[in-house]
């Protein structure tokens, strides 16, 4: 998955569809991310040590990756990404929409240099 943290990325589907946030964490394993202010839910929480008023405390839960689409730095529309190797070896991911690089997603290895596709 290409999606980072704080990121920007809108939901397209579900209870929250059309909001977008920032990404706060990423579980690539899980293929799910937590984003600010999406699938918000309220936990009851026991009194405890930590916290001892106890109550209702409302808190984001993970979303599947495949439910929100990247915020182009570009363009400013929600996006696929691709993904593609620079003249230098560093792999970028791209707005499928405008074509702006929003990132290096792997470092520089100069044996992919010759993999760049010429624009
Ligand atoms: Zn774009």
């Amino acid at each position: 998955m290409w999606i980072k943290s704080n990121d920007t990325v809108k939901v397209i589907t579900g209870e929250d569809r059309g909001t977008s946030g920032r990404v706060l964490r990423v579980d690539p394993t899980a293929g799910k991310l937590v984003v600010e202010g999406v699938n918000r839910v309220y936990k009851h929480v026991k009194r405890s040590q930590k916290n001892p008023q106890g109550g209702r405390l409302s808190k984001e839960m993970p979303v599947q990756v495949s439910n929100v689409l990247l915020v182009c730095e570009g363009c400013g529309a929600a996006t696929r990404l691709g993904v593609r190797y620079l003249d230098d070896g560093a792999k970028e991911r791209y707005c499928k929409k405008c074509g702006a690089g929003n990132g290096h997603v792997a470092p520089l290895k100069a044996r992919y240099a010759k993999k760049a596709v010429k624009k």
